[in-house]
C-alpha cells in the first residue's frame, strides 16, 4: 500500500552563517559537536538537537524503507521561517533552504515532494518566491499560523493565497511562536497547549476571514489533525449563530460548513480523535502526517491509520490518496 507522509522537516547540513552576514542574531545556526548529530543554536540559546535524517536524504530514506514510508513532503523546520527578520535577509534565507528541498526533490523524484518556505511580512516578495519555488519543482509552500503580528485573514496576505490559488501550489500551515509562551514556562505547554491552540487561530482566521469562500480552489492543509479546531467546533459554530455581530463579521457562511474544504493531517495520537476528523472531513481530506523526525511526531508514520478498524481502501486514501489530492500530484512511476 502506498505510503505518502505530508508532515515531515528537513534542514541543510551546513547552513551559512547567517548572523553574521545579516548583523542581527535572531538566526538559526547548527554545530556539528559529533558525528551524525548537531544542535541547532539561536544565538548562545540551545534550541534543539537534531540528527542525520534531519538533513540526510539518504539517511531519510533508509529510514522510510525500515518505516514502510514510499515518499515523503519536504518541508523547513518552522524556526527557520524568519518573518521577524528584514525581508531581503528572510527571502536570502527563504532562498537557501528552497533550493535545497527542491535539489533532493530533482535527485529522488520517486522519495520525495518539496514544500518551499516564503517571506511572508513582504508579501511581494513571497509571491516572486512562490513563483520561484513553483519553478524549481516545488509542490507547494508551507507558512506558519501567523506572520508576526498578522492573522491569516490579514488583508496584505490574501494576495500570497491568491497565488497559491492561481500557480496551483498546495499550502501547508504549521503552528510556530507559540501565543502566551510567557505564561508557559513548564511542562513543555508551548508544544501540548499553545501549538493546538495556534493551529485553531490560523483555521479560525482562514475561515471567517473568508480565504476558504474567496478561494474555493486553494489547497490548504493544517497540521497536528488541525490543533484544537475539530475538537471546539461546535463551540465555534455556536458562536457564530448567538453572536454573528461578532463572528460573521466578513463572512457570513457557517463555520462547519467548511470542514472537508481544506485538509488536515492525521497527527492526533488518539484512534476516537482519527476516528472524529475522517467523519467530519471525510477521509479524502485527512492525509497521513508524522512530524518526522521529531519526538512528539508519529514513531511509526502511519501506525495509528493502519491500527484503525477501517476497509483497506479508506486505508490507502488517508495514507496516500488524500495526500495527492491536496498535493494535485500523481506518483512517479
Ligand atoms: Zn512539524
Amino acid at each position: 500500500m502506498l505510503v505518502i507522509d505530508i508532515h515531515t522537516h528537513i534542514i541543510p547540513e551546513h547552513l551559512p552563517d547567517f548572523s553574521a552576514k545579516f548583523g542581527s542574531s535572531g538566526f538559526i545556526r547548527l554545530e556539528h559537536h559529533k558525528p551524525c548529530c548537531a544542535r541547532m543554536m539561536k544565538g548562545d540559546t540551545f534550541f534543539r538537537e537534531i540528527k542525520d535524517n534531519c538533513w540526510s536524504a539518504e539517511k531519510r530514506m533508509e529510514e522510510c524503507d525500515t518505516l514502510n514510508v514510499q515518499m515523503q513532503v519536504l518541508s523547513t523546520i518552522p524556526v527557520m521561517f524568519s518573518y521577524a527578520a528584514k525581508p531581503a535577509h528572510c527571502l536570502e534565507v527563504s532562498r537557501f533552504l528552497n533550493d535545497h528541498i527542491a535539489g533532493i526533490v530533482a535527485k529522488y523524484p520517486r522519495r520525495f515532494f518539496g514544500l518551499g518556505t516564503l517571506p511572508m511580512q513582504d508579501p511581494e516578495m513571497a509571491i516572486a518566491e512562490l513563483e520561484r519555488c513553483r519553478s524549481i519543482g516545488l509542490a507547494g509552500v508551507q507558512i506558519g499560523s501567523h506572520v508576526n503580528r498578522w492573522n491569516l485573514n490579514q488583508p496584505e496576505l490574501f494576495p500570497v493565497f491568491e497565488a497559491c490559488s492561481r500557480l496551483d501550489m498546495a499550502l501547508f500551515v504549521h503552528p510556530w511562536d507559540m501565543m502566551g509562551q510567557d505564561r508557559m514556562p513548564d511542562y513543555w505547554l508551548p508544544w501540548l497547549v499553545g501549538m493546538p491552540a495556534e493551529t485553531s487561530l490560523a483555521i479560525c482566521s482562514m475561515l471567517f476571514g473568508g480565504i476558504f469562500e474567496r478561494l474555493p480552489n486553494l489547497r490548504v492543509a493544517f497540521a497536528h489533525g488541525g490543533g484544537s479546531f475539530p475538537s471546539t467546533l461546535g463551540r465555534i459554530e455556536h458562536g457564530y449563530h448567538c453572536r454573528p455581530d461578532l463572528v460573521a463579521v466578513d463572512n457570513k457562511v457557517n463555520p462547519r460548513r467548511y470542514a472537508g474544504k481544506f485538509w488536515l493531517d492525521s497527527l492526533v495520537h488518539d484512534k476516537t480523535m482519527l476516528d472524529y476528523i475522517v467523519n467530519l472531513f471525510g477521509a479524502d481530506h485527512v492525509a497521513l502526517g508524522s512530524d518526522y523526525p521529531f519526538p512528539l511526531g508519529e514513531t511509526k508514520p502511519g501506525e495509528l491509520i493502519k491500527s484503525m478498524d477501517y476497509p483497506a481502501a479508506l486505508k490507502e486514501t488517508l495514507l496516500s490518496g488524500a495526500a495527492l489530492k491536496w498535493l494535485n500530484k500523481k506518483v512517479v512511476g
